[in-house]
């Protein structure tokens, strides 16, 4: 750092305010966490400069032997960690990862059925300004209007009915336990392959803190970077049939040179999931979840779907008359960093929105417990529905010293 720092201070400054804006506020965004230094170390190291085309014992370039070690230990772990017949680890992020599943499963034009982006979904699950929306004949499923969680019955007729190639569970802002034995049914019934894409949850299954979707899912998809508390990137896990399928669409058909630095990284992260601290830290992350969304819920404002069994909440913010754009602004202005979020059958535009997503994952790998989650909830509430934009606010301020003595009492990256 003091060379970086002594060559380009821009950047080194932007480095260290970025270390002091983790610290100093509370990160309640559900797809962050706050990575272990050993992580770092792996992704900011002498790895990434090596070509490595291809996989172990079959690449295009000389020089591999060392590189090969690591790829060869990240994939055993990753195995190993979830029970799967085959793992590749060279997916650069979730995005990469899903097009190769599409890669390996759809051809141009065949139809997909996955949750729609407005009920939970992702914007690689066949939406229009996607390439899986532009080129795959997406048909979308959603939550049912009473209990706000996945219409199965929905999914079992659009099934029928369109005849999928592929039929895909998972999404951004889905608070509850995915059905995978019902839809492993329905992709039966009708033929198709079944894939999930468990970017956000995976971690919890890595914690034993939830289902597992592998025993049930010809193919799984994930990021590495979420609960799971990997470097930012993504891998994919399937059973031994689709084994060549899945290399061959996620090299050569869709990347060139994986990331051998954050593959080793990858590695590292999928050790330290095997261990008793991180199944204890994935199932806190989930009692966090709950109180939080529950306390929330008290305030006034409304998770959806009535809580959580995961790491995020969704929150109906109607009740108090706060737009989700507004909370989003308030909270900042108070230390607190979540996002706005669609709701079901949201009235408002996705860019004003009438909801917030939290999440647990970087506040539990801080140390905090459920205690802490009631003092959060009652910030979040009195930023959003007392609060202003501005930092200067009485109530941002008043907030923000609350949060201040929080995260002195449980640090980010502790000195
Ligand atoms: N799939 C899901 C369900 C996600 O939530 C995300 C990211 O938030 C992705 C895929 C894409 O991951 P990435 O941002 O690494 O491309």
């Amino acid at each position: 750092y003091d060379a970086l720092e002594a060559f380009d201070p821009e950047i080194a400054g932007v480095l260290m305010s970025e270390l002091d804006r983790l610290r100093g506020g509370l990160q309640l965004i559900a797809s962050e966490n706050l990575t272990s230094p050993e992580v770092l170390t792996a992704m900011g190291s002498v790895l990434s400069m090596k070509y490595a085309e291809g996989y172990p014992g079959r690449r295009y370039y000389g020089g591999c032997a060392e590189v090969d070690k690591a790829e060869n230990l990240a994939i055993e772990r990753c195995k190993a960690l979830f029970g799967a017949d085959h793992a590749n680890v060279q997916p650069h992020s979730g995005a990469s990862a899903n097009q190769a599943v599409y890669g390996a499963f759809l051809k141009p034009g065949e139809t997909l059925l996955a949750m729609s982006l407005p009920h939970g979904g992702h914007l690689t699950h066949g939406t229009k300004v996607s390439f899986s929306g532009k080129w795959f004949n997406a048909v979308h499923y959603g939550v049912d209007a009473e209990t706000e969680d996945i219409d199965y019955d929905q999914v079992e007729a659009l099934a029928k009915e369109h005849r999928p190639t592929v039929i895909l569970a998972g999404g951004s802002a889905i608070p509850r336990l995915i059905d995978f034995e019902r839809f492993r049914a329905i992709a039966d019934e009708v033929g198709a392959i079944f894939w999930v894409d468990a970017a956000h949850f995976i971690g919890l299954v890595a914690g034993k803190a939830i289902p597992s979707p592998v025993p049930y899912a010809d193919v799984v998809s994930f990021t590495t970077h979420k609960v799971l508390r990997g470097p930012r990137s993504g891998a994919i896990v399937c059973t031994e049939e689709h084994k060549a399928a899945i290399d061959k669409a996620v090299f050569p058909m869709m990347q060139g040179g994986p990331m051998m630095h954050v593959i080793a990284a990858k590695a590292v992260n999928f050790k330290e999931c095997g261990t008793p601290e991180y199944a204890a830290y994935a199932k806190q992350v989930v009692d966090n979840a709950s109180v939080l969304a529950t306390t929330l819920g008290e305030h006034g404002i409304r998770p959806t779907t009535g809580g959580t069994d995961t790491h995020l909440s969704l929150h109906d913010l109607q009740g108090v008359g706060v737009s989700g754009k507004d909370a989003e602004a308030r909270a900042d202005a108070a230390g607190i960093v979540l996002n706005k979020n669609a709701i079901p059958n949201d009235p408002a535009p996705p860019s004003v929105a009438s909801g917030i997503r939290v999440g647990t994952p970087c506040v539990t790998t801080q140390g905090m417990g459920t205690e802490e989650m009631k003092t959060i909830a009652g910030l979040i509430a009195k930023a959003v529905t007392e609060g202003d934009a501005d930092p200067g606010h009485p109530v941002s301020q008043e907030v923000r010293a609350a949060v201040t003595d929080l995260v002195m009492r449980f640090p980010a990256y502790p000195r």
